[in-house]
């Protein structure tokens, strides 16, 4: 109920458009009334029509029946002959509208008949005569004058003139003309009824279509929300991508910090009880011209309007629902907490090109902001500049100025080759722009995936182009738990013994999936690498976990172990964890013979670096591949 009329309360519409349809009908129905006025105008106007003419002929008719003869009564009695002539003259009268035309003539206060024109009734002179309306007949013989009694019966109008005849001031004799005015009346009341009917019906399939689209936008609305908060949820935003003018907002997208706690502690039920009451404190900080979408379980997005608020009010507004749910405390089973949520911000929307792209920015800002230790507000911006360069990298990328450089990884005892590491490189004319470059100004954008997805499919292609040549490609943690990039690893499994993969480890890596995605693709049958191994956030323990085939040992290591001693030993040790674990070495940056003896005096297997070669483009390798 409080959902109808929090429906009907959003939707001022509706009630414009109940009161219009309620308008309409009484219009209808004052319509129908007048029209019985209107129908009995067109009636009277057909009968004054009518009796003009029969009127103007019968006063001929009758002056020459009387013709001035104070005894035309009598006379006409006497006299067959005459009567029959007369009757002649009158018949001319009878039309196919006339149901009988005759004259009575008075005596002692009764009719009796003088002429009777009806053929098949023809009644005999001097019948008496009894009319069933006998106040009307009387009224015209007192008044002297003549009179139409209109009668409605179920085959329509009728109508009764008469018209006395007046001798020496005194009424002897009435013509009586029943008429009956049944074509056009009846059509009239056909075309009437035809017309009420169809403004029922009109009013009937008005009224079922005002309730279906009543009942429709009320499911949608139904559909559109959380029916607790009256919130829009994600559905609302899937159906409504296009629509949303995102431009015209600032983005934030807040999610709830450490929420699986909430659920594994009180249970799910619980849960969403905090999530109501979480949505039910931001949503109160939001005017009219915002829009709260439950973006998922427990992450908001929420779309400020621009007009007549700057970003610093909005950063403040923002501070201030943080703030109100970290103050709030929760009760669940009499037992208090409190929790925190973490928002990540974009202002600057009006240069994105979809809603898609400024909440993946608000995301990112989010993930920045979890990072940080969460509680906190992250805002995504990168300055002019920053924006021009990603620009052109863009546009670059897409307009396939992307190629890969061949670097040869040999075994350190043969030195055979034992494939190629891909590296991307971006020909921007002349100038070959490297992908340390790149990479970190992607790194927040969609661009990062789109990039990992292109050097993928152009090594796809090298693949199938060269059918003796081995690639390794990079990917991040990030790449490697997008569904997109695994479908295409998926679809082309047929290259996975001649395809490496190499990961790099970063700061965000979260074990757990990437464990899950490796083993995706370890049953395609695809060799894993560990990339940069002990640059910065290597984990020892994880790599046990992950199943991974070979290890990189960062450059930055290599190139100093033959003068620096932790160098030196670190390598030795991680040479020796990995012969335990059946896992292969390979050390890049190797640029001396001298190195080549220290790396395979600890076991290592394979290397790669300017000793053997730089990284070249597909056309300038050597044969030895093929
Ligand atoms: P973080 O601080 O990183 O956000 O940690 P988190 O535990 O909140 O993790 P994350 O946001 O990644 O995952 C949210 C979890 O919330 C996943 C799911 O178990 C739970 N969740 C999602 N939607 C709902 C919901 O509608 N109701 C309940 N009760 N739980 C939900
Ligand atoms: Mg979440
Ligand atoms: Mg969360």
């Amino acid at each position: 109920m409080q959902n109808k009329l929090t429906f009907f309360n959003s939707n001022r519409a509706y009630y414009y458009l109940i009161f219009t349809y309620i308008a309409l009908s009484f219009l209808l129905i004052f319509s129908y009334k007048s029209i019985g006025g209107y129908e009995e105008k067109v009636e009277n106007f057909l009968l004054n029509r009518a009796i003009g003419i029969v009127d103007d002929t019968s006063t001929n008719i009758l002056d020459q029946i009387i013709f001035k003869n104070p005894n035309f009564i009598r006379a006409n009695l006497e006299d067959k002959v005459l009567r029959a002539e007369n009757e002649k003259r009158l018949s001319v009268l009878s039309n196919q509208d006339i149901k009988s035309l005759y004259v009575l003539y008075l005596n002692k206060g009764r009719y009796f008949f003088l002429f009777d024109i009806d053929k098949e009734e023809h009644t005999d002179v001097s019948e008496p005569f009894i009319p069933e309306n006998e106040k009307f007949f009387t009224q015209v013989v007192k008044e002297k004058k003549k009179r139409v009694f209109v009668q409605r019966d179920i085959d329509g109008l009728s109508f009764t003139l008469l018209k006395p005849i007046v001798q020496k001031n005194k009424t002897v004799a009435l013509l009586v003309i029943d008429y009956s005015e049944n074509r056009l009346s009846s059509l009239l009341r056909v075309s009437v009824d035809f017309l009420s009917y169809s403004a029922l019906i009109l009013l009937f399939l008005l009224f079922v279509f005002f309730i279906y689209v009543l009942y429709t936008r009320y499911n949608k609305y139904k559909i559109y929300r959380n029916p607790k908060t009256n919130t829009y949820n994600r559905v609302y935003m899937t159906d409504n991508y296009d629509k949303i003018d995102f431009k015209n907002y600032y983005v934030a997208l807040a999610d709830i910090d450490f929420f699986k706690r909430i659920n594994n502690l009180y249970g799910q039920e619980n849960g969403d009880k905090v999530i109501i009451s979480v949505i039910k404190i931001m949503a109160s900080f939001l005017e009219k011209s915002d829009i709260f979408i439950q973006y998922s379980g427990e992450e908001f997005l929420m779309l400020f309007s621009k007009e007549n608020r700057t970003e610093e009010y909005v950063r403040e507004l923002l501070e201030k629902i943080r703030t109100a749910v970290e103050c709030t405390k929760f009760t669940i089973d009499k037992e208090k907490f409190s929790l925190t949520i973490s928002i990540g911000v974009l202002f600057h929307t009006e240069v994105e090109k979809s809603l898609q792209e400024v909440i993946h920015k608000a995301d990112t800002a989010l993930y920045e902001c979890k990072h940080n230790g969460r509680n906190c507000i992250s805002f995504f911006d990168i300055s002019q500049t920053q924006r021009l360069y990603r620009e052109k990298l863009k546009e670059m990328i897409e307009t396939d100025k992307l190629v890969c450089y061949y670097q040869p990884i040999r075994d350190l005892e043969t030195k055979e080759l034992h494939h190629y590491e891909a590296l991307l490189r971006i020909e921007d004319g002349d100038n070959i722009i490297f992908p340390d470059k790149i990479l970190p100004d992607l790194e927040d954008s969609y661009l990062y995936t789109y990039l990992t997805k292109r050097v993928i499919e152009y090594n796809i292609n090298k693949l199938r182009e060269d059918e003796k040549i081995q690639i390794s490609v990079n990917l991040s943690a990030d790449d490697l738990i997008n569904d997109s990039i695994l479908a295409m690893f998926a679809q082309n499994s047929d290259l996975s013994d001649r395809l490496y993969i190499e990961i790099l480890e970063n700061k965000s890596i979260d074990y757990n999936k990437v464990e899950l995605s490796l083993q995706k693709l370890k049953l395609f049958g695809y060799k894993i690498c560990i990339d940069d191994f002990g640059s910065g956030y290597s984990n020892l323990n994880h790599l046990l976990n992950l199943s991974i085939d070979y290890l990189k040992i960062d450059g930055s290591i290599i190139k100093e172990i033959h003068h620096d001693k932790k160098a030196y030993s670190l390598v030795k040790t991680f040479a020796l964890f990995c012969q335990q674990n059946n896992i292969e070495v390979i050390a890049e940056f190797i640029d001396s013979q001298d190195i080549v003896d220290i790396l395979k005096s600890f076991g290592v297997k394979y290397g790669q670096g300017w000793y053997f070669s730089k990284a070249v483009p597909y056309d300038e390798l050597g044969k030895e591949h093929k």
